[in-house]
């Protein structure tokens, strides 16, 4: 039996005679929790009580999706947040304090890196950008001071991968925690664990949720620093609606067969791109031409729907207007791993030198509309270009 099989089986198996058995489990929401007596409170002002004391202390239905999250990762404490972004914020500031020095990948999420120069900045933590495809070389940026390594592989906009076990072996000599964001993957395609890191995270906005209709991120830590991690979501009262979670949990129900289909057509697609004849890069992980195209093959055990291209020739604004909103199929918006297929397409600026620096990255998430469509779709939008 798969994996996600024997754990999504389990999700909802109480059964009470005063309540319908309904496939999917009842969404839980509420402030107040009631006690069955005074003794359970007074147990739950001594932190002695083992119930649910009060809505932030993470109602049923946000424990399942967590629950869910963290099997399938194979870690040991999972908390929900509600977006990916907010998720990225806790974990870097439950591992940090004011003196400290961290490192962040050049293609990590863009409001995270933002995240870190104005506000963890302010709290006297600075940060050190370090090339997108690190590896072993992470040593040379390493400061008595440095606590955390943020990583993201593939990067969600240049798709460059990072050497995670090369870096998780040097920094765990270091006692420094590495975070991966492993939105690309999703729980199914990448075992963070398995690679030494010690903090995972996924925007639960993207594949998990699958229908552009929630957003949410998880963050599930090692047995390392779980209890450290559990005990700052604890000061911070965070409190994740039932609705994003019930949801996030329905998503993890199709994510398997979704993702396969994703990945196909984005397969198909990044092949067909690979022989028009104004495309200059397909950024796809899984195609050999890939520069880390080793280290997906080693460290993965799938590739999703979204990946990039650039031009040979440098196009106008009003050239990509042309080429971009003739398209009938691919719409224009942020975020990805949805049903709709997306694309953004800006240039990119990065800290480090990039072999995508100052061209127009063309990003595609291919969703799950008819692959051959799809493919006309984009030919006759490029024939504007020609
Ligand atoms: C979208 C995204 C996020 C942020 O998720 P939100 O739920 O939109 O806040 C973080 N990391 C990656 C890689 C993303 O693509």
């Amino acid at each position: 039996m798969k994996q996600e099989t024997k754990i999504l089986g389990k999700i909802w198996t109480k059964r009470d005679k005063s309540t319908a058995t309904t496939i999917n489990p009842p969404t839980y929401r509420g402030s107040t929790v009631l006690f069955d007596n005074y003794q359970q409170m007074v147990k739950a002002g001594r932190h002695e009580y083992e119930g649910i004391t009060y809505g932030t202390d993470r109602l049923p239905t946000q424990r399942q999706f967590e629950e869910a999250m963290r099997e399938l990762e194979g870690g040991a404490v999972t908390r929900v947040f509600q977006s990916g972004i907010a998720a990225i914020q806790t974990a870097l500031l439950a591992f940090t304090k004011s003196g400290d020095h961290i490192l962040v990948c050049d293609n990590a999420y863009g409001p995270g890196q933002r995240f870190c120069r104005k506000v963890l900045k302010k709290f006297n933590i600075d940060c050190t950008i370090i090339p997108a495809n690190v590896g072993a070389d992470i040593e040379q940026y390493i400061q008595p001071n440095t606590v955390l390594i943020l990583l993201e592989s593939p990067g969600s906009i240049t798709f460059e991968l990072q050497d995670i076990p090369a870096i998780t072996a040097i920094a765990r000599q270091k006692n420094i925690v590495t975070v991966l964001d492993a939105t690309w993957a999703t729980p199914l395609y990448l075992k963070p664990f398995e690679l030494g890191v010690d903090v995972s995270i996924h925007s639960v906005t993207k594949y998990i949720s699958g229908y552009s209709d929630v957003l949410a991120g998880t963050v599930t830590v090692n047995e390392r620093y779980g209890q450290a991690f559990d005990s700052f979501y604890k000061q911070m009262e965070i409190y994740t609606p039932a609705e994003e979670c019930y949801l996030a949990l329905r998503g993890l129900h199709s994510l398997a067969t979704r993702l396969r289909q994703h990945e196909q057509s984005a397969l198909t697609i990044a092949q067909w791109l690979q022989t028009v004849s104004i495309v200059d890069n397909v950024l796809h992980p899984a195609l050999p031409c890939h520069p880390e195209h080793h280290l997906w093959q080693r460290d993965f055990t799938g590739s999703s729907g979204l990946f990039a291209f650039t031009f040979k020739k440098d196009y106008t604004d009003t050239q990509l207007a042309a080429f971009i909103d003739s398209l009938e199929l691919f719409h224009l918006g942020y975020s990805w791993g949805g049903y709709k297929s997306l694309l953004t397409a800006a240039k990119i600026m990065r800290a480090t030198p990039s072999r995508y620096a100052g061209k127009t990255i063309v990003r595609l998430s291919i969703g799950l509309e008819d692959c051959d469509d799809l493919t006309h779709d984009l030919e006759s939008g490029l024939a504007m270009l020609t």
